[in-house]
């Protein structure tokens, strides 16, 4: 069994609809229940987009090994992800990353473990310090405090939003 953690984004839509349906997603994939993050809404990073983004961090035990875990996120996107009402196919709705797999470094083409670009983004982190507060970086060390002082402020608002 490994511990996953699974960053959750959607900027289009029902933004929390998205989320909910990813979370159930998560839990049946999950040998235990899920440990979830509140929903937080920051501003977008990175893109051209000017919606607001919902964000959330999961933790989750799974059975399924690393690949096969990036295979059922990647379908579950391609399925569920999207807007019926947006003009584009390849505008998606929900972005499920893996974060971390139990405390593995994984350097694959298709999959890099932890994932390369969280520790630059407060949307993962703050959600992440939430659940693990003694999170560290497997790679570097760094505890997930540092990785927030160091990492660009954006705004990153925790919300009360029931899901
Ligand atoms: P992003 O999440 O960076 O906005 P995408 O969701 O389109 O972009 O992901 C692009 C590709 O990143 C995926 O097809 C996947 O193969 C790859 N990838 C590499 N590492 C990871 C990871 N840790 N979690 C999720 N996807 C990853
Ligand atoms: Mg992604």
């Amino acid at each position: 069994m490994a511990k996953a953690v699974i960053a959750l984004g959607s900027n289009l839509g029902d933004r929390l609809s998205h989320l909910v349906h990813a979370r159930e997603f998560l839990s049946g994939l999950s040998n235990s229940p899920l440990t979830a993050s509140s929903i937080y809404e920051t501003e977008p990073v990175g893109d051209a987009s000017t919606h607001m983004y919902y964000n959330a961090v999961c933790c989750m035990d799974t059975g399924l090994d690393a690949l096969a875990l990036l295979e059922e996120l990647k379908r579950y996107e391609q399925q569920y992800g999207r807007d019926p009402s947006a003009p584009q196919w390849s505008n998606r709705t929900i972005d499920l990353d893996i974060i971390d797999y139990d405390r593995q470094i994984i350097t694959r083409q298709r999959l890099h473990v932890p994932h390369p670009e969280y520790h630059k983004r407060l949307f993962v982190l703050e959600p992440l310090r939430e659940i693990l507060p003694d999170w560290r970086d497997v790679r570097s060390g760094r505890a997930v405090d540092e990785l927030i002082a160091e990492s660009p402020k954006i705004e990153v608002l925790k919300t009360g939003v029931n899901w």
